[in-house]
């Protein structure tokens, strides 16, 4: 392993901050489930340093409301709503059919987490596989030629330390076999978006593509609906500030152009481990999540299945 990629920022920095003073105007960027938490707060730094933003979230009226609020909030009028519902290949197709033009910055960060019953989504897969990994594999990959034309786009995928609770289990990926463990799932669908982000650089770094993948803290958000709320101890939450600040430093930073395939916590390069850490607020990415065979597996099984 090549050496850990390392920053001026850790875990308090907020979004401003990892952004400060890099001028974004030019830029296009797509922000999924950018309707509340840590994606908004994604979209107004974004905004706030004059990228064009499209909030693609599957209920526009609230959108819409969002979008207006972060008008006013940063000054530009260049931020956008669009249907997109990740959960629903078709209306991903909609999406990436009607967007023309590059894409500089695309957020997959839109995501579900533990619902209670084992759900199906995109061709009868496991809910959380289904909306949080599925849906983002296609949208990426629809928009893989705008990311191409804008020659120099960077790829985000909002994963999770959760994902140190399941590997992708390739034999049963829909817990067909075994009980259906929701934060097992979490944990499996939060896997493959690493990998996505891993293999999406191997397969388009040619086109000046680059793709992370990170966690962006435990911040407490509607994601924790099912859960009863966020269970981390105060100590080590974040604010939403500072959730979307390892987000908006892949998007945007020009410290870390060029630097792809890799996983990031406190916006900082975190370290492999070999089994889960036991101490809250450690960072840390499983080798099965990094792993280059899993990840182009992963791609052909997706890419079968989104086709
Ligand atoms: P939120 O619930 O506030 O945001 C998630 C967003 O995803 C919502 O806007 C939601 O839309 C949207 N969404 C869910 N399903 C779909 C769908 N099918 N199509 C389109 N949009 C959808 O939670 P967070 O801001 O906390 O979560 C953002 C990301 O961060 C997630 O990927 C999550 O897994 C990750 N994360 C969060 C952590 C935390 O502690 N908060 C920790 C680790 C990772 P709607 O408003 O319509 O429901």
């Amino acid at each position: 392993m090549s050496q850990l990629f390392t920053t001026p920022f850790d875990r308090d920095s907020t979004a401003s901050e990892v952004i400060a003073g890099v001028d974004l105007s030019g830029r296009r960027a797509v922000v999924t489930g950018a309707n509340s938490g840590i994606g908004v707060e994604t979209a107004r730094a974004l905004a706030a340093h004059g990228a064009e933003v499209t909030l693609a979230v599957r209920r526009p009226d609230a959108g819409e409301q969002v979008a207006a609020d972060l008008r006013k909030a940063t000054g530009n009028d260049a931020v956008r709503v669009a249907r997109l519902d990740v959960a629903d290949l078709e209306s991903v197709h909609a999406f990436t059919a009607a967007w023309q033009g590059p894409l500089h910055i695309l957020v997959n960060n839109a995501g579900i987490m533990m619902p209670p019953e084992l759900g199906r989504g995109i061709g009868g897969h496991e809910q959380q596989f289904a909306t949080n990994y599925l849906g983002h594999f296609a949208l990426s990959l629809g928009l893989h030629r705008a990311l191409a034309e804008a020659d120099g786009a960077r790829l985000v995928s909002v994963s999770s330390s959760g994902h140190l609770f399941s590997p992708v289990v390739f034999d049963d990926i829909d817990f067909r076999f075994r009980p259906y463990d929701a934060l097992t799932a979490y944990g499996q669908s939060k896997t493959a978006e690493v990998l996505l982000a891993v293999e999406a650089q191997r397969r388009w770094s040619g086109d000046g593509i680059t793709a992370n993948a990170l966690h962006p803290g435990a911040i407490a958000t509607g994601l924790q609906r099912h859960t009863g709320g966020l269970r981390t101890p105060e100590p080590y939450r974040k604010t939403v500030e500072q959730g979307a600040a390892t987000t908006v430093f892949l998007a945007g930073s020009p410290l870390v152009e060029g630097v792809g395939g890799r996983y990031f916590e406190d916006v900082n390069e975190a370290p492999l481990v070999d089994a889960r850490p036991t101490e809250l607020g450690v960072p840390g990415v499983a080798p099965y999540a990094l792993d280059p065979a899993n990840a182009e597996r992963l791609w052909e099984l997706a890419a079968e299945i989104v086709r």
